[in-house]
């Protein structure tokens, strides 16, 4: 039996009339904009949610606009790590005092990566692997060389991702810390972070996972499957806003004895006595450097909130739907057209998002755009199609896929 365009218009409706999330995305803005036919870049930028507008006008008129420097005693201070564990408890599956917010991801992996190789002084080794994040990649090979060690590269497959007999293969006495994102951000590809973790510690070394693509798409575990040190987007799937700040996870375990190497007055013991000489604070703040960007780190807590309503594993039962709906779509009427799809087939290894390829797509996706269908494009010819579980409907996953057809056809 041949599927129709009809039949799939028919299943898109239904799914969003029997989806248990389907009364979220009208919590977004922009969910009504006829000019937004489907937005398909939520693990690139996350929408912003109706609440948070009104939460950012308030703040200025009435949080910094009538507090005024009150507000960093009553309320501002200890944000970074109230949301902190606000994240930590709805996303990441980690107790109160292990999640703070502030930097960017870039700065946080590099100061959890750094702390975490002084906790390991004897050995040489860091592993990582080519189709990570351009940033990871870079800011691994620039301590490498301030510290003179050896970056042992995994070369994953590219529709895949790090593989467990991969890391097992990789690591040894001579490694120190294991840096790997949790979901690939090219291929979606979902690691199976305990069996990874596991293999780690079996070695003697120190697990730095990269949530980006994660958290608040994919279920996470972090104090139980051990993970010793986890940083993450807050603008992606936990809608931040563009450059909202990330977080960063210190498993309890090693909290007593890390020190990062940015040494700011504001990750240092009462920090309002300006005293001489650094001494860390106590707990995760310690991370914390300079003073923390309060007004970027506002908006997530809206999206904690339509989380914590719904707990993360319908969340993630949506993203599955959606992601295999999309692959489904795909099969049907692009892979005719040439089309591959770069992404795990199997959905328990999957994260939030597909991509799927296309020598065409660098010049399809400016002619997307302009019809309001916006996914992003991913050299060398990878379109990445981000289906964020509370805000994405699959009407757009079926308008989206459509348009791709179209525009490929008119070739
Ligand atoms: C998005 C992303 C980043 C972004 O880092 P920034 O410092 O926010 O620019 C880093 N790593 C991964 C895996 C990402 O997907």
């Amino acid at each position: 039996m041949t599927i129709t365009p009809t039949d799939f218009a028919t299943c898109a409706r239904e799914l969003d009339k029997t989806d248990p999330l389907r009364d979220y995305p009208a919590r977004f803005l922009g969910s009504d904009d006829p000019e937004i036919v489907a937005y398909l870049d939520g693990n690139s930028l996350g929408r912003p949610t109706r609440a948070t507008a009104q939460r950012l006008a308030a703040f200025v008129t009435e949080g910094w606009g009538g507090r005024l420097i009150r507000g960093w005693d009553e309320h501002w201070f200890d944000l970074p790590l109230t949301i902190g564990d606000r994240i930590g408890a709805t996303v990441l599956g980690a107790a109160a005092g292990q999640t703070t917010v502030g930097d960017s991801t870039t700065v946080l992996l590099y100061k959890l990566a750094r702390g975490a190789l002084a906790l390991r002084p004897d050995r040489t080794e860091i592993v990582l692997d080519r189709d990570n994040f351009p940033t990871d990649r870079y800011l691994l090979e620039s301590i490498a060389t301030d510290l003179e060690l050896t970056l042992r590269w995994i070369e994953p497959d590219v529709a895949g991702g790090v593989t467990t007999q991969e890391v097992v293969d990789a690591v040894s006495e001579r490694t120190a810390l294991v840096v790997l994102s949790h979901v690939a951000y090219r291929s979606g590809y979902l690691l199976d972070a305990p069996a990874v973790c596991a293999a780690t510690h079996d070695a003697g070394a120190l697990l730095l996972l990269d949530l980006c693509h994660s958290a608040g798409s994919v279920e996470l575990e972090l104090d139980t499957w051990a993970i010793d040190f986890a940083v993450g987007c807050t603008y992606k799937y936990l809608n931040g806003g563009p450059g909202a700040p990330a977080f960063a996870y210190v498993a309890d375990a090693h909290q007593a004895d890390f020190t990062q190497p940015i040494w700011g007055w504001m990750g240092r013991e009462n920090p309002f006595e300006m005293a001489q000489g650094y001494v860390p604070a106590a707990g995760i703040r310690r991370v914390i450097s300079g003073t923390p960007a309060i007004v970027g780190m506002l908006p997530i807590q809206d999206t904690l909130d339509l989380i914590e309503e719904v707990g993360m594993a319908a969340v993630r039962a949506k993203s599955m739907a959606l992601t295999e709906f999309a692959i489904e779509l795909g099969r049907n009427w692009l892979l005719p057209l040439g089309v591959q799809v770069s992404s795990p087939l199997d959905s328990a290894r999957r994260g939030g998002h597909v991509t799927i390829d296309h020598p065409r797509f660098r010049e399809v996706t400016p002619r997307l755009w302009q019809r309001g269908v916006i996914p992003d494009f991913r050299p060398p010819q990878g379109i990445r199609l981000g289906l964020s579980p509370l805000s994405t409907t699959f009407g757009e996953v079926l308008a989206g896929l459509s348009a791709i057809r179209d525009e490929l056809l008119a070739y």
